[in-house]
């Protein structure tokens, strides 16, 4: 550490607050209670527990940082007038993925989000901004049945009309059910999924693209929400899949928490400066200049904690974790099908779905439920993350074996 910001006259360090730090210790012992099974079973949901961020936390506090107050308002990518920001770590962050998304850094704009329901809001106010301003007219909202929640959150938000289009059985998006759907007089903005809540489906952007080219809505928006694939696929062969160029999608949401391991709810938001064009319409002074994100003030932790993880994970430790959360998916779904289990995984996904595996499964391994009437009624999935071994695997295994 070469840099330590000077401290306050007024910060106090004969109180570190160690009164303060017994109360929220009372609330970690009844965590401790409960916790070591969920913390070491969980499988249900996309957290990674083990990227380790000691080593940012030994840095943090002797730079002096966490008694000063960071704020990243305004826009990263133009100069901004207040300096006690992370604005600049926070441009890196997007300029050191944007290549991974094939977006040149000459051509990237973005931000660090507070997570995937963040950037999956800036993709549909970005889209819709962007068709109003092209066409004059209201887009309608193109989006799977499956996708997650917050994209039909937003739109009502928003105030945007949605048609949600049907999934086949493995839950991607239906070409024929998009044609169905496409209003050719009216521009589309177009979501598609990429690691659907339940399933991990991913909708075919090349088969649905060429829908949208045979009905040529009048103009077209493409936001990609990405919160879970969107992490690891740029570090495996597969990274076309969300490729801007090979895709031709324009914006992609993010989670810093699920594949990237953060330790706290974050995201990215990344886009074009074409799209960008579309979104200057508010002028704000003091901070010098067109704030196109929606929220004011930002996290000036989180843009330091993504590129403390990108840095000391580095590509190849985040291609190796890739690489195991996907190989581990494939080995949770042998197994199952190996003990005569009914169990399903789309392609390139670390999401494996199954028979409903009773409820003192559910409860010790913090599986998620799903139904679907066409896979035999009740289902629950595992999210196969990071931490999630090949031993804790076979465990599930053999306690699902055993009511058999
Ligand atoms: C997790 C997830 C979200 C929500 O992201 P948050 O980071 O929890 O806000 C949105 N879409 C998909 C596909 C997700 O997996």
């Amino acid at each position: 550490m070469k840099f330590k910001l000077n401290s306050p006259k007024h910060f106090d360090s004969a109180n570190p607050g160690q009164e303060a730090c017994r109360s929220i210790d009372e609330f970690l012992e009844q965590l401790a209670e409960v916790a070591p099974e969920d913390y070491s079973h969980a499988m249900g949901y996309p957290g990674t527990n083990n990227q380790n961020m000691n080593g940012f936390y030994d840095w943090y506090v002797p730079t002096g940082m966490s008694h000063v107050f960071l704020n990243n308002a305004g826009d990263p990518f133009s100069e901004q007038p207040f300096k006690m920001s992370t604005l600049g770590v926070e441009r890196k962050v997007i300029e050191f993925l944007a290549p991974f998304y094939g977006i040149n850094v000459d051509n990237v704009w973005g931000i660090v989000t507070t997570g995937g329901t963040d950037g999956n809001n800036h993709g549909i106010y970005f889209g819709a901004q962007k068709l109003r301003k092209e066409t004059g007219l209201a887009p309608v909202v193109y989006v799977s049945k499956e996708s997650h929640y917050s994209n039909m959150r937003l739109c009502d938000l928003q105030n945007l009309e949605v048609r949600l289009v049907d999934c086949d059985i493995m839950g991607r998006m239906r070409p024929e059910s998009l044609r169905e759907a496409l209003d050719p007089k009216r521009p589309a903005l177009i979501i598609y999924s990429m690691g659907s809540t339940f399933k991990g489906a991913i909708d075919d952007q090349r088969l649905l693209n060429d829908v949208i080219d045979e009905v040529e809505p009048i103009a077209v928006h493409r936001h990609v929400d990405a919160a879970l694939f969107g992490g690891y696929l740029p570090f495996t062969d597969k990274r076309y899949l969300v490729d801007i160029n090979a895709m031709g999608f324009q914006s992609i949401a993010i989670s810093g928490h699920k594949f990237f391991g953060i330790d706290m709810p974050c995201g990215l938001f990344i886009t074009t400066k074409s799209t960008l064009e579309y979104q200057k319409a508010y002028n704000v002074g003091y901070l010098k200049g067109e704030m196109p994100m929606i929220n004011c003030s930002r996290s000036a932790m989180a843009p330091m904690k993504f590129l403390w993880v990108i840095k000391n994970v580095g590509r190849e430790g985040l291609e190796r974790q890739a690489r195991q959360i996907l190989e581990r998916a494939d080995y949770l779904l042998n197994r199952l099908t190996d003990i005569g289990w009914k169990a399903w995984k789309n392609e390139h996904s670390n999401t494996v779905f199954f028979r409903h595996a009773g409820d003192e499964i559910v409860r010790r391994y913090s599986l998620a439920g799903g139904y679907d009437e066409a896979l035999g009624g009740a289902l629950n999935h595992a999210v196969v993350m990071q931490q999630i071994s090949k031993e804790l695997i076979d465990e599930l295994i053999e306690d699902i074996r055993r009511t058999m």
